[in-house]
C-alpha cells in the first residue's frame, strides 16, 4: 500500500468476532513498552486534558516551572547521548509536556539532536501536529524520527476532555504530513463508524489503542467496537499496540 493509497471502508475485511472472553484475554497494560528512554528537553502544557498523567511526574521536581507544569525547555537534557534503538523501539523527547509550546528555535535544537543520532529512532509526540506543517521545520525530518499525534475519537464534540486542537485539525494535518507517523488512541472515547478509516488513511507505522487507565468516566467505546478498530487497522497493515483493553467502564 503506498503512502497515497486512499483507504475506504470495504477496502478492509472485518474479521469474524471475538467473543468477550477472547478479548478479554488481550488485556495488556504498560505506557509505550517499547519505549526504551526519555530526553527530557521540553516539559510542561497547556493543553490541560482532563485524564494528563504527566502533570503530576513533575511535581517534586526542583524546578518552579516544572512544578507548575508550565511549558518550557530544559535544552541541557540534550547534552546526554540517546541509547540505540533496536527495531520496534523508540525514544521520546518531552515526554512529560508537549513541544507544541516550544518556540521554533527551541525545536529545532530538539530535531537537531534527532538528527545527531541517526542509530536512534526517535518519536515526537504532541497534541498539535501543526507545528510540523512549517516548511523549515519539515525539512529537517530525517527517517529516525516518527511524529506522533493522539486521536482519541473521531467525534468532535467528544473532544470536550482537552484544549487542544479539535481531533478534526488533528486528523486532517496528521494526513498530511509525509513522514513517518504514529497515532495514539488512548484514551480511547466513543466514536463513528469511520474511525479506523480516518486513522488508516493517515498511513501511521504504529497505533497504539487503550481506554483509560485512571477512571476518569469518559464517553466510552464498547469493547466490542475497540476490538473491531484494532482488527480492521490490523487488516489495513498497520502494527497496532494494545495497551489497556477493557470492557468501558458502563458496559454490562
Ligand atoms: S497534551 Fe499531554 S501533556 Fe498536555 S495536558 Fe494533555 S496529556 Fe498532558
Ligand atoms: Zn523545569
Amino acid at each position: 500500500m503506498t503512502k497515497t493509497t486512499v483507504i475506504h471502508e470495504g477496502d478492509v475485511p472485518y474479521r469474524p468476532q471475538p467473543t468477550l472472553k477472547e478479548a478479554l484475554e488481550q488485556k495488556k497494560i504498560g505506557m509505550y513498552e517499547d519505549r526504551i528512554a526519555n530526553i527530557s528537553a521540553f516539559r510542561g502544557c497547556k493543553h490541560d486534558c482532563v485524564y494528563c498523567a504527566f502533570k503530576r511526574t513533575l511535581r517534586f521536581q526542583k524546578c518552579d516551572a516544572c512544578r507548575a507544569f508550565e511549558p518550557h525547555a530544559h535544552l541541557e537534557a540534550l547534552l546526554k547521548k540517546p541509547p540505540k534503538t533496536k527495531p520496534g523501539q523508540f525514544v521520546t523527547v518531552g515526554l512529560t509536556g508537549d513541544i507544541a509550546f516550544a518556540t521554533k528555535d527551541e525545536l529545532q535544537a530538539i530535531i537537531r539532536y534527532c538528527n545527531k543520532y541517526p542509530e536512534t529512532t526517535f518519536v515526537l509526540q504532541t497534541k498539535d501536529p501543526r507545528i510540523f506543517l512549517d516548511q523549515e521545520i519539515q525539512n529537517m525530518i530525517t527517517g529516525n524520527m516518527i511524529i506522533g499525534t493522539t486521536i482519541e475519537t473521531n467525534i468532535n464534540k467528544h473532544g470536550t476532555y482537552s484544549k487542544a486542537p479539535s481531533v478534526f485539525k488533528r486528523l486532517e494535518v496528521m494526513e498530511k504530513l509525509d513522514c513517518r507517523k504514529m497515532i495514539t488512541i488512548e484514551p480511547i472515547i466513543a466514536f463513528s463508524p469511520l474511525f479506523g478509516v480516518d486513522i488508516a488513511n493517515i498511513h501511521p507505522e504504529i497505533v497504539w489503542v487503550g481506554y483509560d487507565s485512571k477512571n476518569h468516566k469518559l464517553l466510552e467505546p464498547s469493547l466490542y467496537k475497540t476490538i473491531n478498530l484494532i482488527e480492521f487497522l490490523r487488516g489495513a497493515g498497520i502494527d497496532v499496540r494494545e495497551k489497556l483493553i477493557r470492557k468501558a467502564w458502563n458496559e454490562e
